[in-house]
């Protein structure tokens, strides 16, 4: 049994930040500074919690490492200010 791999198992809660999940994502988040209401909705809606506040406590910006593309964040925001982008 040691010797098999574990694979995608989830082994311990809160544990996506130690695989790159958006190494396999087909679409991503792309937000538009423009559009943007400020509101963090989308950021709490993230299942990968990969859409990270900047330092000015306003901004918003996704983290590609983490973004699997589901578009949560798509449907959530109040203003449509998020787009897709397809990944070659
Ligand atoms: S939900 Fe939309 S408007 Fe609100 S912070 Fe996110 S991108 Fe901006
Ligand atoms: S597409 Fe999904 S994983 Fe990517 S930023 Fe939006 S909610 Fe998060």
């Amino acid at each position: 049994m040691d010797k098999v791999s574990l694979g995608a198992i989830i082994t311990d809660g809160g544990n996506s930040k130690k695989n790159k999940t958006g190494s396999w994502a087909t679409k991503r988040a792309f937000i538009d500074q423009k559009k943007c209401i400020k509101c963090h909705t989308c950021v709490l809606f993230c299942p990968e919690d990969c859409i990270n506040i900047k330092e000015n406590g306003k901004d918003v910006e996704v983290d590609a490492d983490y973004c699997k593309g589901c578009l949560v964040c798509v449907n959530e925001c109040p203003v449509k200010a998020i787009s897709v982008t397809i990944q070659s």
